[in-house]
């Protein structure tokens, strides 16, 4: 129960409104008390009617006063019974609120490692079912425990104070049928955990499949992929089967302990009658107090079951909350304002799970309008070094210096800031264009937003859109080609108007008409700024002020275009390696 308590701190701000809910459900148990005593009384009455010497008219003022009451009690408990359901539904609904802003507010503060790790799908289950589970135990503490709890001592002590010998049956068995409810579920508990991990990872291939349908589909790999999650998800339905079987036992038990008690308390009720020591009515009010108490016990046994359930999920949720940033901003980090240059000074980096170095030994500097490229094979460190420029991940030795300082003196957000980047893989937001657009700058004005679309040369194929700016761009932007997806990235970079851009591998993917159209905004939006380019085409990145060809994570040769054809080296190789290409 240790996670649901602790987080119960989470939601501090609801203890009011929990409070209240608690103090009704105890009232409404309190009222639900009276009804059997008005009924057996009631039916005493009526028992006793032909015996009676009372006149026709007293006893009927006693019944209709009985009945009165009865309604009387009944009009109450409908009054407190819809202030407790608006009640519930309400802090449910705060609880979400409250819990939902404080895992948003945590994911967003994750850094990219985590997000690299981790599948979504899998991070959403345990999200939703945990702010799931807290909202339902408050509920279930109020009905499970609060009502059952005061139903269950009111009726006790009610057949105490009427039928001591059977008010102390009734106080054994209650407590055995808790705790068999409790043994069960603790039994159940590593269950319960592996089921929930199983139910994970099957949501984990779901959102995985939903994000690489068209790669799946390519690769004909439809069945296979079905196959994998029909396995983790009848691994999960294996799980809720074990835990189902383990009940069948302790159920069986339970409700033999409950009707022999029930058994034994009607014969030693019957058994008082008979020797006039006890009322018709007595059996009616020894019935219902008994089924209150023995049903109130199912409730309580219930709810230990419901909690320790819930508590697995909490415990899920709270690996999220409790996940911190791997590269946080340092507590005295300051804004960065405006960035003058940038270096990279014998910088080396490891991934966190990995062995081999993916760069080693760094160094370079960029400023003023100068635009640095870097060139080599795949998986030589390229972007390696622009996710370290973004401050995604810290490097392993060496330094990276803005402005002379070191990077980690401001805050991350400040320098994303001052930094556009175009990838080749231009994710979109699944909206419209125009909202993929303002993401860079809400602020902007429409004007803005147009001049921004006409600079990257996107405005010509928006406008010949069904919607045009309104265009819903689907899933990632699946509805828009490469080169224009390419576009509206480029033109979101103008209207954040950063003063590095940084393009990975932006142009590879196109033909050449798009190629010229993106490479028509690249220019705009480069003009006046410095850039650090990684390409494939050397083509475009002739004119660089130095270039770096990279090999197996180092700095293999560096300079103009010019001095590193006239070095012979690889740089040479790849140029006529792609010039030939071209001639062919
Ligand atoms: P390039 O951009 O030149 O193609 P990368 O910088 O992407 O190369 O990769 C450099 C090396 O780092 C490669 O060996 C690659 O497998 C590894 N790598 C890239 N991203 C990760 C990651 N998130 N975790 C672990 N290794 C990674």
């Amino acid at each position: 129960m240790k996670n649901l308590i602790r987080s119960l701190t989470l939601v501090r701000s609801a203890r009011r409104k929990v409070a209240l809910l608690f103090l009704i459900g105890f009232t409404s148990a309190l009222l639900s008390s009276m009804v059997p005593f008005i009924i057996s009384r009631l039916i005493n009455v009526l028992v006793e009617l032909t015996k009676s010497a009372e006149s026709v008219t007293a006893v009927t003022q006693k019944i209709a006063l009985y009945i009165g009451l009865f309604a009387l009690f009944g009009l109450v408990d409908a009054l407190i019974i819809s202030i407790e359901g608006t009640q519930t539904n309400k802090i449910s609904s705060y609880l979400n609120t409250v819990l939902s802003l404080q895992v948003f507010r945590k994911l967003s503060s994750l850094s990219t490692d985590y997000f690299e790790a981790k599948q979504p799908g899998a991070i959403l289950r345990k999200v939703n079912d945990g702010i799931n589970a807290i909202t339902a135990w408050m509920y279930d503490l109020v009905y499970g425990l609060i009502l059952s709890a005061g139903l269950a001592i009111f009726g006790l002590v009610a057949l105490w104070f009427k039928f001591p010998l059977i008010g102390l049956i009734a106080t054994i068995s209650f407590p055995i049928l808790v705790y068999l409810f409790l043994r069960t579920s603790k039994k159940a508990k590593p269950i319960y955990k592996k089921s929930r991990k199983a139910q994970e990872k099957a949501d984990g291939k779901l959102s995985e499949t939903f994000s690489h349908i068209t790669t799946i589909r390519t690769m004909s790999a439809e069945q296979r992929n079905y196959k994998k999650f029909e396995k983790t998800i009848y691994q999960s339905q294996e799980y809720e089967y074990e835990a189902a079987d383990l009940w069948r036992f302790s159920v069986w038990l339970r409700v033999s302990i409950s009707r022999l008690t029930y058994a034994v308390s009607l014969g030693i009720i019957a058994y008082l009658v008979v020797r006039k020591q006890a009322t018709v009515g007595d059996i009616v009010l020894v019935s219902l107090l008994l089924q209150q108490v023995m049903g109130q016990a199912l409730s309580i046994g219930r709810f230990f079951d419901q909690t320790i359930k819930r508590d697995v999920a909490v415990g899920r949720l709270l690996e999220v909350i409790d996940e911190q940033p791997t590269l946080p901003d340092r507590s005295d980090a300051l804004p960065l304002v405006s960035l003058e240059s940038i270096e990279f000074r014998n910088v080396s980096f490891t991934y966190p799970d990995s062995k081999k170095g993916a760069i080693k030994n760094i160094s370079f500097v960029i400023e003023g309008n100068k635009t640095l490229a870097l060139v080599g094979p795949s998986g030589t460190g390229k972007s390696t070094i622009t996710k370290l420029l973004l401050r995604f991940y810290a490097p392993t030795e060496g330094q990276i210096l803005v402005n002379g300082q070191d990077i980690a003196t401001y805050t991350q957000d400040s320098i994303r800031e001052q930094m556009g980047v175009v990838m080749q893989d231009v994710a979109l937001f699944n909206t419209t264009i125009e909202e993929n657009l303002a993401i860079a700058n809400d602020r902007a004005a429409k004007d803005a937003v147009r001049l921004a679309a006409k600079q990257a040369h996107a405005d010509e194929f928006i406008v010949s859109l069904p919607k045009k700016y309104k265009t819903l761009v689907g899933e990632r932007g699946i509805k828009l080609s490469g080169g224009q997806k390419q576009r509206v990235a480029i033109a979101r970079a103008i209207l954040k108007d950063p003063q590095l851009i940084i393009l990975d591998e932006a142009t590879s993917a196109l033909d050449s008409e798009s190629e010229r159209l993106v490479q028509a905004g690249l220019g705009k939006l480069m003009a006046g700024r410095s850039a650090l380019v990684i390409a494939h085409r050397l083509s475009t990145i002739m004119h660089a002020d130095e270039i770096l060809v990279m090999k197996q994570g180092k700095i293999l040769e560096r300079g103009t275009h010019r001095q590193l054809l006239a070095n012979n080296n690889l740089y040479k190789k790849l140029f006529d390696l792609q010039s030939s290409g071209k001639k062919n």
